[in-house]
């Protein structure tokens, strides 16, 4: 049993569209996929059917933007319901904030003498809901100003970096609330990706725990080295969360992020599995 429980479809910021990803999912082996969407559900129903066609078990995800101390921090939410008005409101808010700050981004890449026009920049959004960074940086390499992606990240729009704009983002613990009253299961995406180590140091994922009862930690990502993985999952099974671990897929808009290239162990599959259907408080929901 292969599990994958974090992955993109054009809905947000990848290349396939969920169909596509649940196909791809099954011929790369996997008997589970979670399609988890940047702050959105549109793409569930889609990936849902496709899996029951194929025989693949997709469970329903989402990838929250939340925020802590003006850094963006990512909220990985199983099993939500998209119907929740508290949450449903909080992510109109999370993506107009999104799509919001296109303008101000593309001023500040023009003063910087990289200059991409709103239009380069949705060609590249397609029908995803909102306007993310992914597509600027898209944009960006279109342009030839960058090479790729991460060099687009690296020079301009990283978190602190000379095009960064700050944007409407939910506290993490805030969130993690949030999930919960949805009836869903909340997991702290790549926490110690990218030099987060001092965003949320330990005492801070202990404190999301014990406060807002955070039900688990994304270990295995490619984000992450052997070190912080086994940091990581020492710290999960100390605060007794799941340690799960997943590919972050984006199809062709992120390499080195193929399908199944982490996974979750079955045993912590069926713990997050169990919490799901706890929270829903409807059995095989
Ligand atoms: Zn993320
Ligand atoms: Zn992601």
């Amino acid at each position: 049993m292969t599990i994958d429980l974090h992955t993109h479809s054009v809905v947000s910021d990848g290349t396939d569209t969920p169909a596509e990803l649940v196909v791809n999912a099954a011929a790369a082996g996997l008997s589970v996929v979670a399609l988890t969407d940047h702050d959105t559900f549109d793409g569930l129903s889609e990936a849902r059917t496709a899996g029951e066609r194929i025989g693949i078990e997709v469970v329903p995800g989402m990838e929250l933007s939340c925020s802590r101390e003006h850094q963006s921090v990512h909220l990985l939410a199983y099993g939500a319901d998209p119907e929740n008005p508290a949450l449903a409101e909080e992510m109109v808010f999370v993506r107009d904030g999104r799509s919001g700050r296109l303008r101000p981004v593309l001023d500040k890449l023009a003063e910087l003498g990289v200059p991409v026009s709103e239009e380069e920049v949705l060609v590249f959004v397609g029908s995803s809901p909102s306007v993310g960074r992914p597509h600027i940086a898209d944009a960006l390499v279109a342009a030839g100003h960058v090479r790729d992606r991460t060099e687009a990240f690296d020079r301009f729009l990283a978190d602190g970096g000379p095009a960064h704009v700050a944007r409407y983002a939910i506290d993490v613990g805030r969130g993690i609330d949030l999930v919960h009253g949805a009836g869903g299961v909340a997991v702290i995406a790549h926490p110690w990706g990218r030099g987060r180590e001092q965003l949320l140091p330990r005492p801070v994922l202990a404190e999301l725990v014990a406060e807002h009862g955070l039900d688990g930690i994304e270990v295995d990502h490619q984000d992450h080295d052997a070190d912080v993985r086994a940091g990581l999952r020492q710290l999960a099974d100390r605060l007794g969360v799941l340690a799960t671990g997943s590919s972050d897929y984006h199809g062709t808009g992120k390499v080195n992020h193929d399908l199944g290239v982490n996974t979750t162990d079955p045993e912590t599959y069926a713990r997050l599995r169990a919490l799901i259907v706890q929270r829903a408080g409807a059995p095989g929901r």
